[in-house]
């Protein structure tokens, strides 16, 4: 790549640099003063550039506010296991005025669009639960404006339910209480209601500003006005982006299609995706050979919060990666070698994040907040464990305990604290074989204790090591 900039032939490189006593090969990376030297010695001017040079996922351009243009919300529903995600997204899908219009069989493409009666469009990502959605976030990929949080009348919350609670608020998004299975004679949704408070849930009923709905997914009732509260949520956002540029999206679920090849359900972030658009999505690139709608039918460009599945990819990329449309080939290949490069880098030069390190990046951001998760064997100390930490913090800094619980460590309780950053405390319990999996890969701290005081302490230890001497 150094060589391409600077209009060199890269075996002259190569040779340069084994003169000065570095044997490497035409691919491998080298550091910023070996290039630095390498650039003067051929006679080049250095231009330090950045990252965000190739990187175009460091890319913050901000669009002018004259090109935004309303969008549809994005939604994803979570909540515990058999209260009724699937059931509501099959009944929410069926409220849309232009399925059958078109003669199309709905698809499974990990997200589908509503269009309303008035015109406007509800997007929905149908890969529901809070594993998945914490999963995108881990990676840098917000897609989630709004969360609707599916509660059982006659079942009340649950741990995923309280799970869901504190997934969506460690990201920061809105959410919506649905009340499921008000059909059911056992519902009570008073109980519900009540219930949300301990999480610090009010809904608005309680005096709260959280919106609530009742339904029954099965009876379609209450669809109407759920539709209603997510749009009138969606307005409070003002979400908007700008439909006249080049396009961003992110990766909603990828695959290897025996016919089609590598294709990926992309949801368009801001620009207009085409066909024939070049793009570098992950490490992948490609160019759109063809779009499918969650309808199946086949589009030639894809707006703002649209999912679209993408034939013409190199490979599969991961879900949660982001997709740019760049202006040629070459470009595309550029960007997507050097991410390659930095993720071969980090594989081999990253260690399993410490407690100290994440204190590390925290003190960097001067994040005012310290986010953990706490785990333990019974009810009493994680509630004292999380007592204690919640009084540690001072002006400076303070403990943020985003989810707390009995039982092992889970891959939910990982993919948590990834998406936050935070440490993940085990009191007299420990992580199970896929969450320890995932904790190693996504660089997750774990730390294990049987006696609170040493806990603290060292926590206490860490975030004085950390603020300096003023603490
Ligand atoms: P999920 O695990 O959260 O996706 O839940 P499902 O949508 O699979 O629903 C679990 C069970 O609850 C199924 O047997 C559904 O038929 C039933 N169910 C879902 N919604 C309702 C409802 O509104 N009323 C009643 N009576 N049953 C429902």
């Amino acid at each position: 790549e150094l060589a391409n900039r600077m209009a060199e032939r890269g075996a002259d490189l190569v040779k340069s640099l084994f003169k000065m006593g570095m044997p490497v090969t035409v691919n491998q990376v080298i550091d910023q003063d070996t290039a630095e030297l390498l650039v003067t010695e051929f006679g080049h001017n250095i231009n330090r550039v950045s990252d965000s040079d190739v990187d175009l996922t460091t890319h913050d351009d901000v669009d002018a506010d004259e090109t935004l243009q309303a969008r549809p919300p994005v939604v994803t529903i979570m909540g515990h296991v058999d209260h009724g995600k699937t059931s509501l997204l099959d009944a929410l899908r069926g409220t849309d005025v232009a399925t059958g219009e078109a003669g199309g069989i709905t698809q499974h493409i990990g997200a589908y669009q509503v269009t309303l009666k008035s015109g406007d469009k509800i997007t929905f990502l149908d890969t529901p639960g809070h594993e998945a959605f914490s999963e995108m976030r881990a990676r840098g990929a917000n897609v989630t404006d709004i969360v609707v949080i599916v509660v059982a009348g006659d079942d009340g919350l649950r741990p995923q339910t309280i799970e869901a609670i504190n997934h969506t608020k460690a990201a920061g998004v809105p959410m919506i209480i649905a009340i499921n299975k008000m059909d059911k004679p056992g519902s009570n949704p008073q109980r519900v209601r009540e219930a949300l408070l301990q999480y610090d849930v009010q809904v608005e009923s309680m005096g709260g500003e959280v919106q609530e709905v009742e339904v029954s997914a099965l009876k379609r009732t209450g669809l109407e006005e759920l539709i209603d509260k997510i749009q009138l949520q969606a307005e409070i956002l003002e979400l908007r982006a700008n439909p006249e540029r080049a396009a961003e999206g992110t990766v909603i679920e990828a695959k290897l299609d025996k016919g089609r090849g590598p294709v990926a359900t992309i949801l368009v972030r801001r620009g207009t995706l085409r066909v024939g658009d070049v793009f570098v999505v992950g490490m992948e690139s490609g160019k759109v050979r063809a779009m499918v709608d969650d309808r199946g039918q086949q589009v030639k460009e894809a707006l703002p919060s649209m999912p679209v599945e993408v034939l013409g990819l190199t490979g599969v990329p991961h879900a949660g990666d982001q997709l740019s449309v760049v202006e040629n080939e070459a470009r595309a290949r550029e960007v997507a070698e050097y991410r390659q490069s930095v993720a071969t880098a980090k594989r081999t030069t990253s260690a399993p994040a410490s407690l100290e390190s994440m204190f590390a990046g925290l003190n960097a951001s001067k994040a005012a907040e310290y986010p953990v998760v706490v785990k333990g064997d019974v009810q009493g100390s994680v509630e004292a464990i999380v007592g204690s930490l919640t009084k540690l913090g001072n002006d400076d800094i303070r403990v943020r305990v985003l989810h707390s619980g009995v039982g092992g460590i889970t891959e939910s309780d990982v993919t948590l604290a990834a998406a936050s950053r935070a440490p993940i405390i085990g009191f007299n319990v420990r992580a199970n074989a896929k969450a320890r999996e995932i904790a190693q890969r996504d660089g997750v701290a774990l730390k294990y204790y049987d006696v609170i005081y040493d806990l603290i302490d060292e926590i206490r230890a860490a975030m004085a090591g950390q603020l300096g001497p003023e603490y």
